[in-house]
């Protein structure tokens, strides 16, 4: 009977080590979007959690038919733990929220109110982030800056991957099945009408981020490389200023040795000619190997993930 119900609210929550927070996490969720509708599921994905999260989440969805677990067979990473609740959810109207309690459980009914207004996407935009390091505020900062001038989508400033999406929207990333994901690109990128709700974002409480600087870098350049040729165009200015330069350099050369009959010039002008354009051929060659990475990515078409146990049935 409860099976056939069609879910009005579903919620996916990727979940890297945070077994202290799981409890809370889920009661809040609970209370916050129960008020929208009984017929609700929470979708956790284990993105290979070190910790007892997975344990955490069994004794949940044991309790309470509402939640769903997928557990991933390792760490896959955010974008891909969010894109497999993606491919489970059923719901008409779906959220994706962080796990660490910085994005407020309590912010869904706001965000469905606007999805009932008619909007398809209701980003959380967050006025503040408290308990971040200044460089990740300067950094998130700048780079969503300049992430708006090169991109030819309109990828929201300021925003995470908090956001309620109505099921077409769902639909239409699920078609994008690019292994290097920037969701909230491609959320953007299908171009339905959009609002945004403020929030406050909290600190993280326990545990750790997840996102090492390392990891932190990947998702900053899917982010441009999905969206912008321009660093690859970038790549070509670069070429042509070096290469006008270079021509009035062998004029220069030319004239000063048959012409002028000035002495040649000695190594140093030689040795930064070539370190110069040696490093600008090495940077060229540096952005057009991140577009290749992921074109080969794409191409060898591998699963985007593996799942080790869920009890979603299908
Ligand atoms: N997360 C994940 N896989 C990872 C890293 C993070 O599923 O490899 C989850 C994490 O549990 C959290 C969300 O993604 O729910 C955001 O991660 P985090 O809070 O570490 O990122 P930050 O807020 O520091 O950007
Ligand atoms: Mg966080």
């Amino acid at each position: 009977m409860k099976e056939k119900m069609q879910i009005e609210v579903s919620v996916i929550i990727p979940i890297y080590n945070e077994q202290e927070i799981i409890p809370e996490l889920y009661s809040r969720l609970q209370k916050s979007v129960s008020k929208i509708s009984q017929n609700y599921e929470l979708i956790f994905v284990n993105d290979g959690s070190k910790d007892a999260s997975i344990q955490e989440l069994k004794k949940i969805a044991n309790a309470d038919s509402h939640v769903l677990y997928i557990n991933f067979s390792r760490n896959f990473g955010h974008q891909i733990a969010v894109t497999a609740g993606l491919h489970h959810a059923t719901g008409n109207a779906i959220v994706i929220i962080d796990g660490d309690l910085q994005d407020p459980p309590e912010l869904i009914p706001e965000l469905y109110a606007k999805y009932k207004e008619g909007y398809k996407i209701v980003g959380a935009r967050r006025v503040s982030r408290k308990g971040e390091t200044f460089f990740k505020k300067v950094t998130a900062k700048a780079y969503y800056r300049i992430l708006k001038r090169i991109t030819n989508v309109d990828i929201p400033v300021d925003t995470g991957d908090y956001r309620l999406i109505d099921r077409k929207v769902v639909q239409a990333i699920l078609a994008m099945d690019e292994p290097d994901k920037y969701i909230r690109g491609q959320v953007a990128w299908t171009g339905f009408k959009t609002t945004f709700v403020n929030f406050e974002r909290d600190e993280r409480r326990f545990g750790r981020t997840g996102y090492s600087l390392k990891k932190m870098t990947k998702f900053a350049i899917d982010g441009i490389t999905s969206f912008s040729s321009y660093p690859l165009k970038l790549a070509s200015i670069f070429g042509f200023i070096v290469s006008g330069f270079a021509f009035c350099m062998v004029v220069y050369v030319l004239l000063s040795k048959y012409v002028f009959q000035t002495a040649v010039e000695g190594w140093p002008s030689l040795m930064l000619t070539i370190l110069f354009l040696g490093g600008v051929q090495l940077i060229c060659l540096g952005i057009i190997g991140e577009y290749l990475w992921r074109i080969m990515n794409t191409v060898r078409n591998r699963p985007l993930y593996i799942i080790e146990e869920t009890n979603i049935e299908s």
